[in-house]
């Protein structure tokens, strides 16, 4: 479903050379949910950028559904970290969630059928006629979230998306980007800061060390599907993976120092 080969990005501003990506290679197959682990600074944002076709890899290729990506594939949607800045402030939530709905050319039956849905599933089946600023971080965030299933995406990538909210509208989040994604079948990439959060959302766990970026592993988690905060977060098996994620990013770290 996706595909990552070779990957380098360089950023060359003046006088100033960053090697965010050093050499990123890696797959995900259709349906899986990978999530992306790596300290601040890596290249998380920058290697999804360049998969969602918004940044042009400076040596290197991505492919989505086989197809060389240069430019925002078909059928690929992305929750950024800021939802504050992803959402339009002077369009209500409905209206928010219309746009890329639109902007595919849905007739404006499919599009409210679509967009009253997805909001229902993130549990805003009421905020249809708020603006953006009248709802919470994490209800914001959420609208970020109904605006790219109402698109039906085949492929969902997520930057950090819950970095900005309290601790249990965070928890409360993980567990319906789980549900969504059971529910939908979409394949899912979820980048994190959190090591924690990476076991407990995917079903894979892939592992970049510091820039210049390269994956320092990539690890199954065997958890059950069926996860939930209380369970899974107190299983000894999850303490077990928790901790080798740990250690191959202080050792990954280490080596680049
Ligand atoms: P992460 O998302 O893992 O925190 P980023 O992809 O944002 O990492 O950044 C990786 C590296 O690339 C950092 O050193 C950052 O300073 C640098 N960087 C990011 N964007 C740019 C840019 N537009 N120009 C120059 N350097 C950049
Ligand atoms: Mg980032």
């Amino acid at each position: 479903m996706l595909t990552v080969d070779a990957l380098n990005k360089t950023y060359d501003g003046k006088g100033r050379r960053v090697e965010a990506i050093g050499d990123v290679s890696f797959s995900v197959a259709d349906g899986e949910f990978v999530s992306v682990v790596g300290p601040s600074g890596c290249g998380k944002t920058t290697l999804l950028r360049c998969i969602a076709g918004l940044l042009a890899p400076t040596s290197g290729e991505v492919f989505v559904e086989g197809k060389k990506v240069t430019g925002p594939p078909d059928g690929l949607a992305v929750v950024f970290q800021e939802y504050g800045r992803s959402l339009f402030p002077w369009l209500r939530v409905a209206d928010n969630v219309d746009l890329p709905l639109r902007a595919a050319g849905m007739s404006k039956t499919e599009r409210g059928v679509l967009a009253a849905e997805a909001l229902e599933s993130v549990g805003l089946g009421d905020a249809h006629s708020a603006y953006p600023w009248q709802l919470s971080g994490g209800m914001q965030q959420r609208v970020a979230i109904a605006r790219a299933i109402a698109y039906q995406p085949r492929v969902l990538l997520m930057d950090e998306p819950f970095a900005a909210v309290d601790a249990q509208t965070r928890a409360d989040l993980e567990d319906l980007i789980r549900s969504v994604w059971q529910r939908l079948g979409v394949t899912l990439v979820f980048v994190t800061h959190d090591i924690d959060e990476s076991v407990y959302l995917g079903q894979r766990v892939i592992m970049l060390s510091s820039s210049p970026t390269t994956v320092a592993e990539d690890l199954r988690i065997d958890l059950p599907a069926e996860r939930d905060q209380l369970t899974t977060r107190s299983d000894p098996r999850f303490t077990e993976l928790r901790g080798q994620v740990y250690e191959q990013i202080q050792k990954a770290k280490q080596e680049r120092s």
